[in-house]
């Protein structure tokens, strides 16, 4: 009789372990499968863009647009880049209305 019970009682616990190993692995796995995906959503379309001291238009990181130098909407962010024009039209940045770079 003892021989049984300790035979149910390790099996079940075997049982319990397979589970938990399981769920251990899948959300191990789940977890290195979202990491880069969640890296990349938090990627702004500002951040993707290099910063290039020969590029010829700016942007801001709350703006979708590109602009000249000398646009006002610049001197209104705290922070701007400047970048190629092809690499922000890359990412998706449009030009500005007001000063057409
Ligand atoms: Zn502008």
């Amino acid at each position: 009789m003892k021989i049984d019970k300790s035979h149910i009682v390790s099996s079940s616990l075997g049982a319990i372990l397979g589970a938990c190993s399981i769920w251990g692995i899948s959300a191990l796995s789940g977890n290195n499968a979202a990491s880069p995906f969640s890296k990349k959503a938090e990627l702004t379309m500002y951040e993707k863009v290099a910063d290039d001291p020969d590029g010829d238009v700016y942007i801001t990181p709350k703006g979708k647009k590109y602009h000249t130098a000398w646009c006002y909407i610049l001197r209104k962010s705290d922070e701007m880049k400047r970048a190629s024009r092809s690499s922000v039209i890359e990412v998706g940045y449009t030009p500005c209305r007001k000063c057409k770079p």
